[in-house]
């Protein structure tokens, strides 16, 4: 079993040697794909789609999320090229590259930048000018694709090397991690077990609904839409747009809403949305979850429970938190303290 460091590793930089290298260690066939990770696929994908980020799944949770995770990504490039679309391409090479500029950007050690120098084989020295992180040979520099924000003209260059802050290092490999993946695009995909065509046949549908214009959707209450939590916000954004839910993902999305003390008439009009849409049964479940008493009946699912339907999509904004509804709550608490010295509004 390949070490939690490594998990870690494959889990964000899905496209290094290394997370390839692991699968190939583990033997992943796709005749044994699992729901789970074709789910998984599924959600870069439309994350992809819709230029959102993608928030990765069980990082510091269980190996087996891990490794859903990590066996997601070529399962998602197997259906993107089953899906022949260079634009969606494109955006899936730049939701992992946006990825991870930000996973880098907030590591406090260098040890990932680095290994993923090694990893994209670039020879580089660290800088002693502490004005700077790292240098490169002129040589490899400009070997490497050329970049808008990495021009030569714009670096500072000795001695036959070119000197980079570590932001603009973080950039260069995000930057690689891009070219990568979009150059890796289309793959083989001749003799591919059955399921990856249906689902990719699915996907497509899927996209093409997606782009019929729905009328942006506004709740008229108070639910701040900003502060909900990547799990509930994916949910919500797939409903808004029409898409249906899945039984428990509907339950879950609810019991949130309701807890949020999001009104009757915005709950209806929400799921309104979804191309299943059955309002006697919407206002069935509605009071149901609501109960009669001032406290709802059900409570807004735990971040483990999340977790266990396959549907968290833990970042760092999750930091220390338990369940969705307090992240909500913390989200509303910080901003009540952030106006706190002015005029009350509204
Ligand atoms: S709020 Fe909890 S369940 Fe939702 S994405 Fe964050 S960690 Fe996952």
């Amino acid at each position: 079993m390949p070490s939690k460091e490594e998990l870690i590793f494959a889990q964000m930089f899905p496209f290094s040697d290394k997370a390839k290298n692991l699968i190939k260690k583990e033997k992943f066939l796709l005749e044994d794909v699992s729901e789970e990770v074709m789910a998984r696929a599924k959600i870069m994908l439309l994350n992809a789609f819709r230029k959102k980020p993608y928030s990765v799944n069980g990082i510091s949770f269980s190996n087996e999320l891990m490794l859903n995770e990590i066996y997601a990504f070529p399962v998602a490039k197997i259906l993107l090229s089953e899906m022949s679309s260079f634009d969606l391409n494109r955006k899936f090479a730049l939701t992992f590259s946006l990825n991870t500029f930000g996973f880098l950007e907030k590591e406090k050690n260098n040890d990932k930048l680095l290994r993923l120098f090694d990893d994209f084989k670039i020879k580089f020295s660290l800088s002693e000018n502490k004005a700077f992180f790292l240098s490169v040979s002129l040589k490899e520099f400009l070997s490497m694709p050329s970049f808008r924000e990495l021009k030569l003209v714009n670096q500072s260059i000795s001695n036959g090397r070119v000197f980079l802050t570590k932001n603009d290092s973080i950039r260069f490999i995000s930057n690689l991690s891009y070219k990568k993946i979009n150059s890796s695009l289309p793959i083989e995909t001749k003799g591919i077990p059955k399921k990856f065509k249906e689902n990719a046949n699915v996907l497509k549908q899927e996209f093409f609904s997606l782009k019929k214009t729905l009328p942006e959707f506004k709740f008229a209450g108070n639910l701040k839409t900003e502060f909900i939590p990547p799990c509930m916000s994916f949910l919500y954004g797939k409903l808004s747009s029409g898409s249906k839910l899945t039984h428990i993902a509907n339950f879950d999305l609810a019991c949130f809403l309701i807890n949020s003390r999001t009104s009757k008439e915005d709950f209806l009009k929400l799921y309104s949305r979804a191309s299943n849409f059955k309002e006697k049964l919407v206002l069935y479940h509605y009071s149901n979850i609501k109960g009669k008493e001032a406290k709802p009946k059900y409570s807004s699912p735990s971040c483990n429970k999340v977790v266990e339907h396959s549907l968290c999509l833990r970042n760092e904004t999750c930091e220390g938190i338990k369940s969705p509804l307090g992240y909500y709550i913390r989200n509303l608490k910080n901003l009540k303290k952030s106006k706190k010295p002015q005029t009350e509004s509204k």
